[in-house]
Order: structure tokens, then C-alpha cells, then sequence
């Protein structure tokens, strides 16, 4: 379906991260892990690019992109938007969707691919669905980290929510995991593997990489859901 909305706020997540939020388009209705095609103009031209929704569908007031700013056109174009202007957008598109149908799930973050599982474990949460989920999330930097504090929120509020983040630059005061997503980290973070149905999402190097580890842990592929962002 075809909407046009307006901005309604923008939020610097992390130094090169900013999220956008829109009116909601009346009778727009998504599954979390999905996605939308962006329209914006600029300098009379049309740029148009797919974005995961990192919104809920329980955050009924508002619809949200996160994006990582590149300095490459569509990303100059975008952050040169402000709150009250136009954007057009398609959508829903995707099939990297959850909506609880399964007892455990882990979710493999790297960097701006946080996205989607941000959106499915705000949805999770705000439905207090007993949903077992544990989140590995990879950065260079723990000042990359996005969502930081929403996810410590998001854990406090969920029992059921284990998040785990490690960095590969970690600052002198960083004390969790240091390294990338290896197949010894995800037993020890994830050691009941085999029972969960895993979500990767990050650029395609880091999906290809997850999926070998996985697929070298034996877990079966139909276990395994994945989405890359290209460009990253
Ligand atoms: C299903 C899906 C969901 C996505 N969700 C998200 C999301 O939630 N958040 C997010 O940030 N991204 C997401 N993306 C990626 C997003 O659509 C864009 O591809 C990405 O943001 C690149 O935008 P950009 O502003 O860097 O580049 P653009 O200006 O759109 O240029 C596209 C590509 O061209 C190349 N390029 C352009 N100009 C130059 C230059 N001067 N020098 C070198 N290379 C150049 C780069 O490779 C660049 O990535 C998603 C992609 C898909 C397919």
C-alpha cells in the first residue's frame, strides 16, 4: 500500500545513527520484522530505499525508521529533512517476521542490523509474550551501540529477555564480551541452541558468517531466519 506522512520527530541514537518518526498512516498494518520502500525528495529528484519499520505495531502514534548515516546521498538527503516534512511509503514488505509463534528464539545483531529484532522485542515485551528471546548484539564501539539503554529497559521489563552485546574496539570502560560473533560465543551465550529458532540480521559478511556457525552447530536451516542490509 501507497501513504504519504509527515515527519514528527527525529532522535540522534548514536553518533551516526539517527532514528525518524512519522505520523502513522491510517490503515497501515505490519507484521514486527518488516520492512517499507522511503520515498524522499531531493533537489527535485526522488530517492527511494527499503528501511526495516524498528517501530512496534504496539507503538500505535507513531511509524519509525532507524538509519545509519553514511554520508552517501540518500543518507545526506534524509538527515537534511525536518520535523513537518513529506515522505512517501510503501509498505509492508518482508517475511523476517515474528509475532510469537515460537517458545525461544535467539536474535543475532551486528550494527545497524539491530533494527528488526529491536521491533520484535519491543513488540514481545509490550505484549508480555512468554517468548524465551536472547539477543547477541555486535558492535566496533560501545558508543555504537544502538538502542543501548532501551534494551536494558526492554530487559528489566521482560523476564523472559536476556541481552547480551559484545564490541570488537571495546573503550577502557566497557566490561561485557569483547570480540566478534564466534561459534564458542554463541554456545556460551546461547547453550540451549539447538531449541531456538534463530533471526540474523546485520551487513551480509556478518549474516554469511552467523549462518556458517550456525550451520556448523547443526542447527537445522529451517531454525535459521536471515536478512542483510547491503551497503554497509
Ligand atoms: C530489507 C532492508 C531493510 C533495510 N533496513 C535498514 C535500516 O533499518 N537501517 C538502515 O540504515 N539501512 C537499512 N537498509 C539499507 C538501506 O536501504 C540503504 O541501502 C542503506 O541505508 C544505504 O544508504 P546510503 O545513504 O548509505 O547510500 P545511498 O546514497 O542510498 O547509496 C547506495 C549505495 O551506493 C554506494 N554509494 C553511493 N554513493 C557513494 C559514494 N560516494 N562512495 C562510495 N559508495 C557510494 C554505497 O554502497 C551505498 O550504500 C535496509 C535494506 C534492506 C534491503
Amino acid at each position: 500500500m501507497h501513504f504519504e506522512t509527515y515527519i514528527k520527530q527525529i532522535i540522534l541514537q548514536t553518533p551516526d545513527v539517527k532514528s525518524f518518526r512519522f505520523d502513522r498512516p491510517e490503515g497501515l498494518n505490519c507484521n514486527p520484522g518488516q520492512y517499507m520502500i522511503v520515498t524522499i525528495k531531493s533537489e527535485g529528484t526522488e530517492l527511494r530505499e527499503p528501511f526495516t519499520i524498528s517501530s512496534s505495531p504496539t507503538e500505535t502514534d507513531f511509524l519509525e525508521l532507524t538509519k545509519k548515516l553514511t554520508g552517501h546521498p540518500f543518507s545526506k538527503a534524509l538527515d537534511s529533512l525536518k520535523v513537518g516534512d513529506k515522505v512517501i511509503i510503501d509498505a509492508p514488505f518482508g517475511e523476517f517476521t515474528f509475532k510469537g509463534e515460537y517458545d525461544k528464539i535467539a536474535l543475532l545483531a551486528g550494527g545497524i542490523g539491530i533494527t528488526p529484532l529491536r521491533c520484535i522485542i519491543r513488540y514481545a515485551t509490550d505484549n508480555q509474550l512468554k517468548t524465551d528471546i536472547i539477543l547477541l548484539y555486535s558492535n566496533r564501539f560501545d558508543d555504537e551501540i544502538i538502542f543501548k539503554n532501551e534494551l536494558e529497559e526492554m530487559h528489566r521489563l521482560n523476564n523472559n529477555l536476556k541481552v547480551v552485546c559484545t564490541v570488537t574496539r571495546p573503550s577502557e570502560k566497557w566490561k561485557g564480551l569483547v570480540g566478534r560473533i564466534d561459534k564458542e560465543m554463541v554456545q556460551k551465550v546461547i547453550p540451549d541452541y539447538m531449541e531456538r529458532v534463530f533471526y540474523i540480521c546485520g551487513p551480509l559478511k556478518m549474516v554469511e558468517a552467523m549462518v556458517v556457525i550456525l550451520k556448523d552447530l547443526n542447527i537445522p536451516e529451517k531454525q535459521i531466519k536471515q536478512e542483510y542490509f547491503p551497503g554497509y
